[in-house]
C-alpha cells in the first residue's frame, strides 16, 4: 500500500484468498508457479509501475505527447528508454507460451500486474498491450512460417502490433468496411483502404510495426460476413527475416486528443500507390471471426483501464482528503474557535470515498475472475462445463468493458470533487485521470455496442442459461450471508434484487418472442449496469464473507471481539484488522446503498416506455 496507484493488499486478496488461484497450479502448463511467485512477480510490477512507468505520466500528456512531423509518427521520447526497459524486463509477454518466448504466466496474474502498469500511464501500456493481443492473434491463427515470420518478433518486444478496424464510414458498424483485398498471382492480396484512430497505429519504438486488417475480398459478400483479416507489415520482410521496402502504407496524422495523449492515435491509408501487399491470416470470410479473439480480450483490457485509472484516482483522493484541511467537525460547526480537520473527517468526503472504494474492489475482482476464468476454460475436458464456462465468459466480458469504463468516468470525477478546485487544475494528476479514462467507454466498441451485444446475443443465449447460472452462484453466496450478522441486511437487499433482476430478464425475454425488439434495444444501457451492480455486489459479498472470517480470527486473538472501540483502535495499529474490516465496510455500504435502487431500475424498464423512439424528430430540434 501507499504507492498512489493501486492497493496490492487487496490485490493479493483477490487472487490468493478470494479467487484461489492456486488452484490453476494444478494444471501442468502453470504447474511451475505457486504463491510465492506470483507474489514476487506482483512487487516487481509495483516497483517497475512506480519507478519507471509512472513518471512518464504526466510529461507524456503535455510536454512530451506522441506526435506526427514532417510526415513521420514518434512516440512521447521518454517513453522509448521505459519501453526498452519493460522489454528487457520480460514484461512484453508474459501469458505468452514458452516456446513463443513468454512465461505461460495465467492470465488472472497478468491481468493483476497490468492493473499497476496502467494505473501508472495507461497511454504507455497501450503500445505493448496491443502488441501482445496482435502477436497473440497472428500465433493462435497464423500458419507455422507467420508465426516465425511475425508472431514470434512481436513477442520478444522487436516489433509491435495493432488492432485494424475502424473506418472512416465503418466505426460501430465494422461490416460497412470498404478496404479491399485483391487476389495476387502469388496468393497473396493487394490492400487499398483507408482505417482511422488506429492506436499505436504508427511509431518509433519499434523498427517495425505489424497490422491485422479487416479488409474484403473482391467479390466477396458485403456484412461481416464477407469480411477476412490480413497481416500487413509497415516494412516487407525479405526471406531472411531482416526488414525491406516499405509497404505503402502511408500515415496521414495522428489525432489530437482529450486524454491519453502520450499514445499515438493515426489515420493510415493502405495501398495508395497500388504496392501495399497482405498475407491473409487464417481462412477466408473469418476475419470477424478471428478478429473477435483479440477484441474479447481487448475488452477485457479496457475494462480493466477503467478499473486502472479509478484506483489511482481513489488513492490519491484518500490521500488527498487526509492531508486536506478545511472545516471544523461537523459537531464543532457553532464553535468558531475549534481547530480545523482534515477532509477526510466530514461525512459526505468519507462517503465519496467508501462509493468509490467498493467499486474499485468490485471491478477488481470481477476483472481478476474473469481472467481466472479464461485461465481455467482450456483445460475443462467435460464438454457441457466448458460450454458452460465459455458462456460466462461471453456474458461478463461486455459487462465489465462498459460497467468499468463508465463507473471509472464517475469514480475519476468524484476523485476530482474530493480535489475541490485543485482537482480540476493540472498540479494534481485528478484531471488527467479523468480524460484519460473517458476514451474507454467510446473504443473497443462504446459502451452501448456492448450492452447491445449483451442483451441481444448474450442474455438470451440458450434460452439464458449462462445469466440464470450466474443468478444461482449469487444465490449461494447470499444464503451464506444471510447467516453472517454484519452482512445480513446486505444480503436480505441481495434476494430482492436478484427477484427484480430475474423479472426483468423474463420480460426482455418475453419482448423478443413477440418480435419487440425495440424495447430490449432501447433500455440495453440500462439492462448493462443493473447486471453490473448485481455481479459486482456479489463479488463484495463473496469478498466480505472470507474477510469476515479472517477478521473475527484476529480480533478473537486480540481479545477485541464484541468491542466497537477496542476494534476501533485495533484498526489503527494492525493493518490486517483495518483491511478486512474494510473489505467487510465495502459490501455494507454497497449492498444497502446501490442494491436498493435495482428494483426501481428494473420497474422503469418494465413499464416499456418508448417515448425515445416514438417523439417524431422535428422535436428533437431546438426551435
Ligand atoms: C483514441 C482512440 C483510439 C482508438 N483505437 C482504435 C484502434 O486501435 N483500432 C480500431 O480499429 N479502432 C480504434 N478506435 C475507434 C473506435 O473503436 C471507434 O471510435 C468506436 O468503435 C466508435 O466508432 P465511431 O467513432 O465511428 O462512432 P459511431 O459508430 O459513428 O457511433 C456514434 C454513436 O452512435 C452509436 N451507435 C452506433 N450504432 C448504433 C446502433 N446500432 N444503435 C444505437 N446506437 C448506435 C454509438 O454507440 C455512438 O454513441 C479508436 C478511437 C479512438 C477515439
Amino acid at each position: 500500500m501507499g504507492n498512489l496507484l493501486v492497493n496490492t493488499r487487496d490485490q493479493r486478496f483477490v487472487l490468493f484468498e478470494q479467487v484461489g488461484i492456486d488452484k490453476l497450479f494444478k494444471i501442468p502448463k502453470y504447474s511451475k508457479f505457486n504463491l510465492e511467485l506470483v507474489d514476487m512477480f506482483l512487487k516487481e510490477a509495483e516497483k517497475f509501475a512506480v519507478e519507471v512507468i509512472a513518471p512518464t505520466f504526466k510529461k507524456s500528456d503535455h510536454e512530451d505527447p506522441a506526435y506526427f512531423k514532417d510526415g513521420k509518427a514518434h512516440a512521447p521520447a521518454c517513453f522509448h528508454p521505459v519501453y526498452k526497459k519493460f522489454v528487457e524486463g520480460g514484461w512484453i509477454c508474459p501469458p505468452a507460451p514458452e516456446e513463443a518466448g513468454g512465461q505461460d504466466m495465467p492470465m488472472s496474474v497478468f491481468t493483476a500486474c497490468s492493473e499497476l502498469f496502467g494505473a501508472a500511464n495507461y497511454s504507455f501500456f497501450m503500445y505493448p498491450g496491443l502488441n501482445l493481443g496482435a502477436a497473440g492473434l497472428i500465433g493462435t491463427f497464423g500458419t507455422p512460417e507467420q508465426i516465425k515470420k511475425y508472431a514470434l518478433k512481436m513477442f520478444a518486444g522487436e516489433w509491435a502490433g495493432t488492432m485494424c478496424l475502424t473506418e472512416p464510414g465503418a466505426g460501430s458498424d465494422v461490416g460497412a468496411l470498404r478496404t479491399t483485398a485483391k487476389r495476387l498471382p502469388d496468393g497473396r492480396f493487394s490492400i487499398t483502404g483507408t482505417k482511422c484512430f488506429i492506436s499505436a497505429g504508427d511509431h518509433d519504438l519499434t523498427k517495425q510495426i505489424v497490422h491485422p486488417v479487416l479488409a474484403r475480398i473482391e467479390g466477396d459478400p458485403a456484412g461481416t460476413k464477407g469480411i477476412s483479416i490480413f497481416i500487413v507489415p509497415k516494412y516487407r520482410v525479405n526471406e531472411d527475416g531482416s526488414l525491406g521496402e516499405s509497404n505503402d502504407i502511408t500515415t496521414v496524422n495522428l489525432e489530437h486528443k482529450m486524454g491519453i495523449n502520450g499514445s499515438a492515435t493515426a489515420t493510415l491509408n493502405f495501398g495508395e500507390n497500388g504496392k501495399c501487399i497482405g498475407e491473409l491470416l487464417g481462412k477466408e470470410r473469418e476475419g470477424i471471426k478471428i478478429m473477435f479473439k483479440m477484441m474479447n480480450e481487448a475488452r477485457l483490457s479496457t475494462g480493466m483501464q477503467g478499473l486502472d485509472s479509478a484506483s489511482a484516482s481513489y488513492e490519491h483522493s484518500v490521500q488527498y482528503a487526509k492531508d486536506r484541511v478545511q472545516y471544523r467537525k461537523i459537531e464543532d460547526m457553532p464553535n468558531q474557535a475549534a481547530p480545523g480537520v482534515a477532509i477526510i473527517n466530514h461525512p459526505d468526503i468519507r462517503r465519496s470515498l467508501l462509493w468509490m472504494k467498493a467499486h474499485v474492489e468490485g471491478m477488481r475482482a470481477l476483472n481478476y475472475y474473469i481472467g481466472y476464468l479464461i485461465d481455467l476454460e482450456p483445460f475443462v475436458e467435460d464438454h457441457e462445463e466448458k460450454e458452460k464456462l465459455e458462456d460466462t465468459i461471453g456474458l461478463l466480458t461486455p459487462i465489465s468493458k462498459a460497467y468499468c469504463s463508465d463507473k471509472s468516468v464517475d469514480i475519476c470525477s468524484l476523485g476530482m470533487d474530493i480535489h475541490g478546485g485543485y482537482g480540476y487544475c493540472q498540479e494534481y494528476p485528478m484531471e488527467q485521470l479523468l480524460r484519460d479514462a473517458k476514451i474507454a467507454t467510446i473504443y473497443e466498441g462504446t459502451n452501448y455496442i456492448q450492452s447491445l451485444d449483451l442483451v441481444g446475443r448474450k442474455l438470451g443465449r440458450k434460452g439464458g442459461m449462462a445469466v440464470m447460472g450466474l443468478m444461482g452462484q449469487i444465490t449461494e453466496t447470499t444464503e451464506k450471508a444471510k447467516g453472517v450478522e454484519e452482512l445480513k441486511a446486505g444480503a436480505e437487499q441481495m434476494e430482492a434484487a436478484l427477484q427484480a433482476v430475474n423479472d426483468l430478464v423474463m420480460q426482455l425475454g418475453s419482448w423478443g418472442m413477440s418480435g419487440e425488439f425495440v424495447l430490449p434495444v432501447l433500455n440495453a444501457r440500462s439492462v448493462l449496469m443493473i447486471l453490473g451492480d448485481m455481479i459486482i455486489g456479489w463479488q463484495l459479498i463473496q469478498a466480505a464473507l472470507i474477510a469476515q472470517e479472517k477478521l473475527q480470527a484476529l480480533l478473537k486473538k486480540a481479545g477485541a471481539e464484541g468491542s466497537p472501540d477496542k476494534v476501533k483502535a485495533l484498526a489503527g495499529e494492525n493493518d490486517e484488522v483495518a483491511f478486512y474490516l474494510g473489505k467487510v465496510a465495502s459490501a455494507q455500504y454497497f449492498t444497502v446503498n446501490i442494491l436498493p435502487t435495482l428494483k426501481g431500475r428494473c420497474e422503469a424498464i418494465k413499464l416499456g416506455d418508448r417515448t425515445p423512439v416514438s417523439m417524431p424528430d422535428a422535436c428533437f430540434e431546438s426551435r
